[in-house]
Order: C-alpha cells, then sequence, then structure tokens
C-alpha cells in the first residue's frame, strides 16, 4: 500500500468521525447521505437523514411517498432539485428491484454524478474506485503542489488507492479535508499525511487551491402578497422544474432588478395575475442570499385576490396551518410566514 494511504487509513482507524451513515452502509443509507451531504455540513444533514430514515426506512417508502411530503421532509435543506431527483431515483430502483451494482449503473441514476457514483460504489459496494468532492480535491491539491485543473486531482486520488479499502480511503480523505486540511488555516501540525504533503515541504500550503474568480450574482426583486380569506392564506406551487421546485409560496412576482420602479411592480402584477391596486402595508422584508442568485423579498398585505391565479405557477391553493405541514416550503417563506404568524 502507498505510504501516504497507509498513514491516512491508520488516522481514520483511530480518529474517524462517527456518523449514521458509516454504521451498517447500504447503497439506500450511503446514497441518502451522499445526495443530502451535496453542499451542505454534516451538522445540518443530521436532524434530516434520521428524519427521512425515519420516514422511509427502505428505498420503496421513499419511492411510495407522495412528493409533496417529500419536498415537506426536505424543507430548509436548499437545493430542491435534490430532493426531487432524490424521489425519481428511488421509483427507478424500486421499479427495477434494486440499486445498481456498478459505477456506470449508477451514474445513470438522477442527480448521481462522477463524485456520487464512485463514492456510493466504493463506500457501500466495496468497489475500487477513488473519488473527489471539494474536500478531497483541496487535500490533493495540497498534498501534490498542483493548482489543477479537477481531473488532475482524480488521478492523483486514483493513484494512492488502497486495493481492499476504498471505502475507507475515500472517507478518511473527506475527514481529512472537513477536520484538518481546512480550507483556511489548515492544521498542518496535527495532519497525519504531514511528511507526504509537497506543499507543506515547499511552506506554500495557502497557494493551493488557487482562489477561484468571483463570480457576479444577479439580484432579483421579489414581490409577494398575503391573501386571507376564512383563516386560509392563499400559496401558489412553482412549477417542478427550477429554484425551489415544487415548492408552495405567497403568490409574488420577480424582477430583474434590485430596486425597480414601483410602476414596473404594479405592472407586472397586473400582468401575472389581473390585480390593479398598489397593495397593502408591509409584512415581512428580507434579503435572502443563495450561491447564484440573490433575492431582494418583500411581503405586502394582498387587497385584491387575483383574476388569473395561475400566474407563474402551476397550481394554487386556500391553505390553513394543517395543510402547510405537509407541504415543501423554501426557507424563504418559511421566515415570512413566520412573520405573518406573529
Ligand atoms: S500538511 Fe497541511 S496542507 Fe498538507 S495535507 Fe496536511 S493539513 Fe493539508
Amino acid at each position: 500500500m502507498d505510504g501516504m494511504a497507509q498513514d491516512l487509513l491508520a488516522w481514520y482507524d483511530r480518529c474517524a468521525r462517527v456518523l449514521p451513515w458509516r454504521s451498517f452502509p447500504s447503497p439506500y443509507r450511503t446514497w441518502l447521505s451522499e445526495v443530502m451531504l451535496q453542499q451542505t455540513q454534516v451538522d445540518t444533514v443530521m436532524p434530516y437523514y434520521h428524519r427521512f430514515l425515519a420516514a422511509y426506512p427502505r428505498v420503496e417508502d421513499l419511492a411510495a411517498a407522495p412528493l409533496d411530503e417529500v419536498l415537506s421532509l426536505w424543507s430548509g435543506l436548499g437545493y430542491y432539485s435534490r430532493a426531487r431527483n432524490m424521489h425519481k431515483t428511488a421509483k427507478m430502483v424500486t421499479e427495477c428491484g434494486t440499486f445498481p451494482f456498478d459505477i456506470k449503473g449508477l451514474r445513470a441514476l438522477p442527480g448521481v454524478g462522477e463524485y456520487m457514483s464512485a463514492a456510493i460504489a466504493s463506500i457501500a459496494l466495496g468497489i475500487d474506485a477513488a473519488t473527489v468532492d471539494g474536500n478531497i480535491a483541496r487535500v490533493m491539491a495540497r498534498l501534490h503542489a498542483d493548482p489543477g485543473p479537477r481531473k488532475a486531482m482524480w488521478v492523483h486520488a486514483s493513484a494512492h488507492l488502497p486495493a481492499g479499502r476504498a471505502g475507507d480511503y475515500n472517507q478518511a480523505l473527506m475527514d481529512l479535508g472537513a477536520r484538518i486540511c481546512r480550507p483556511k488555516s489548515p492544521k498542518c501540525g496535527e495532519c497525519p499525511v504531514e511528511s507526504h504533503c509537497q506543499a507543506f515541504a515547499d511552506a506554500r500550503v495557502s497557494e493551493f487551491p488557487p482562489p477561484k474568480k468571483k463570480r457576479v450574482v444577479p439580484e432579483v426583486f421579489m414581490h409577494a402578497r398575503l391573501f386571507r380569506r376564512d383563516g386560509f392564506i392563499l400559496f401558489g406551487r412553482r412549477p417542478v422544474k427550477g429554484l425551489w421546485g415544487g415548492l408552495w409560496e405567497f403568490p409574488a412576482i420577480e424582477l430583474a432588478a434590485p430596486k425597480p420602479k414601483v410602476s414596473a411592480v404594479k405592472a407586472a402584477w397586473r400582468s401575472e395575475f389581473g390585480i390593479d391596486d398598489d397593495g397593502g402595508q408591509l409584512i415581512f422584508e428580507r434579503k435572502h442570499v443563495l450561491t447564484h442568485r440573490i433575492y431582494r423579498y418583500q411581503l405586502v398585505l394582498g387587497v385584491d385576490v387575483p383574476e388569473r391565479e395561475m400566474g407563474p405557477y402551476s397550481a394554487f391553493e386556500w391553505m390553513n396551518e394543517a395543510m402547510l405541514s405537509k407541504v415543501g416550503l423554501s426557507t424563504l417563506t418559511t421566515k415570512a410566514l413566520a412573520a405573518v404568524r406573529v
């Protein structure tokens, strides 16, 4: 076995993080955890993972659940396309009767890419495959003092792969990246593979990986209205494809400008919903930052009920508290709803 892998695994055997999806790994549990862990911290994922496993102990249970229920359980975890793909995958796996047994088959599942297919294959199926996520890419960039591209990190990770322990090796690298070889202030003094690290030897750790170019994130103005009727509130369901797909929210218009003119807001309400009033008092206001978009959100009291209920939505529903607890809501809508309840 390669010296780096040997030192890494010796450390992992002593200090591996105790995570619920690591005990009794199966394709279903590993897949569930990997879907949730994409762009999300372990501590955030933990309660969701337990909640999903309690509600859907088998992939067949997840496949049989209505999408609204799945999205409701997912509410607050973000990146909702993951939940929709997960639901689709559960149906496909249930129809086939089993999860695929190889990387190619896993890769064909919705939402399962190069990283995840190799992670599931190595951890749950014992296949000798290296994988590279953000943490592992950073560790490899530093170990080899290599600025990239990303493909090079796959070559490095594969070169160290210990036959027969690929799952542990991949998880050890994930742990190392999360706990020791962190993006800022890596703890090189505690690192089990320091003696194999080229960036450390060259005193150039801060140069790897090279900084990414900053993206310009567009700002969007979202103007929503609260319509009440006999203890019910009007909600629209976003189309299943796209941002917040399948989630319910207060009817709203969106404009591609952070501070549009009042006349532009009014015109959008008129064209989307046939509403021609100025709206009522401001109830809730928030700047909501996503990785690819910044929302300037306002919720105002609705005066006239929409003439055309559909607007940009696939469905409309007057809902009470009990109904709301069974559907998916974005974090932004949940916060706005909390302001309405006060
Ligand atoms: S020595 Fe430092 S930079 Fe190198 S792998 Fe360990 S923590 Fe990362």
